[in-house]
């Protein structure tokens, strides 16, 4: 009954076609690796102990964790201190960087423009 090899990482796994396969620290769902962001915890500044940066060269060195590239996967990891718990940090972690990344920078900029009206049919 023992004779069970030991379990690939999370890291290793792969789909049966051979694509690596990572599990979203948000939402907890298994998806391709080539559909998600890789992050690493970076020492902080003093404000925080850690600040989630994320690696989209997905070369940096350390523990990296996975999440989709999607506000409410971010922000459900960020609830659940998945992030933290996922690198293996302990202590604060800032998060700001992935929220700049996933928030859109000109939402409040451009959703006023009373001019802009555009219900003319071209076809
Ligand atoms: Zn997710």
């Amino acid at each position: 009954m023992a004779s069970r090899r030991a379990r690939p990482s999370p890291e290793d796994e792969r789909r049966t076609d051979g694509a690596p396969v990572r599990t979203c620290v948000g939402c907890r769902a298994r998806t391709l690796a080539a559909d998600m962001v890789r992050v690493v915890a970076r020492p902080g500044d003093g404000r925080s102990q850690w600040v989630i940066v994320p690696d989209l060269r997905r070369g940096m060195a350390g523990r990296g964790a996975w999440v989709h590239p999607d506000r409410d996967c971010v922000a459900t990891a960020v609830r659940r201190r998945a992030f933290a718990r996922a690198l293996r940090v302990v202590g604060e972690v800032d998060t700001r960087e992935l929220d700049r990344m996933f928030t859109s920078p000109t939402d409040t900029e451009e959703s006023r423009d009373p001019s802009h009206d555009e219900n003319g049919q071209t076809n």
